[in-house]
C-alpha cells in the first residue's frame, strides 16, 4: 500500500489497525525503545517463530518497526520510540494499572534466549571469550 495516496484519517486508522491485536501490542512493548531480534521475541513471548515474524510483517509494513541487521541476527526497532509513551498513556488513560504497565514493559534479560543482548547481560565473561575466539 502506498502510504502516499492515504488521507490523514486513514494514515492514523492504519497505524492503529497494526496496534490492533494483544500480540502486535506485546511485541511492540517487548522491543521497547531498544531493539529486540525473533529469538528474543519468541523466548518472552510464548509464541511460535512463524506467528511472530508474521506480526512484525505486519508492524513493519505499518511503517511502526524498522530493522537492523547484525550477521546471522535481524533487530527490530520502532521507528517512533515515542510510540511506547503513547501506549502507556492510552493504558494510563483507561485505567490499567502502572504496575501491570510495568510488567508488560518488561526488560529483564531472558536465561533462556540466545540473542546477543541477553547473553552479554546474563554472562559478560561468555561474550568477552567469544568475541577473542571467533
Ligand atoms: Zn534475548
Amino acid at each position: 500500500m502506498n502510504t502516499l495516496e492515504l488521507s490523514p484519517d486513514e494514515k492514523i486508522s492504519r497505524i492503529f489497525r497494526a496496534i490492533s491485536s494483544p500480540a502486535r501490542v506485546q511485541i511492540l512493548a517487548a522491543i521497547g525503545k531498544g531493539e529486540a531480534c525473533v529469538c528474543h521475541l519468541e523466548a518472552l513471548l510464548d509464541m511460535r517463530q512463524a506467528y511472530i515474524s508474521q506480526q512484525l510483517m505486519e508492524l513493519r509494513d505499518a511503517g511502526l518497526l524498522d530493522t537492523r541487521r547484525d550477521g546471522r541476527y535481524i533487530f527490530y526497532q520502532l521507528t517512533e520510540p515515542r510510540l511506547i509513551d503513547m501506549l502507556i498513556d492510552i493504558g494510563i488513560l483507561f485505567g490499567i494499572s502502572a504496575a501491570d504497565l510495568e510488567a508488560l514493559l518488561n526488560t529483564e534479560p531472558l536465561p533462556q534466549c540466545c540473542c546477543p543482548d541477553c547473553l552479554a547481560q546474563l554472562n559478560p565473561m561468555l561474550i568477552d571469550i567469544e568475541e577473542i575466539t571467533s
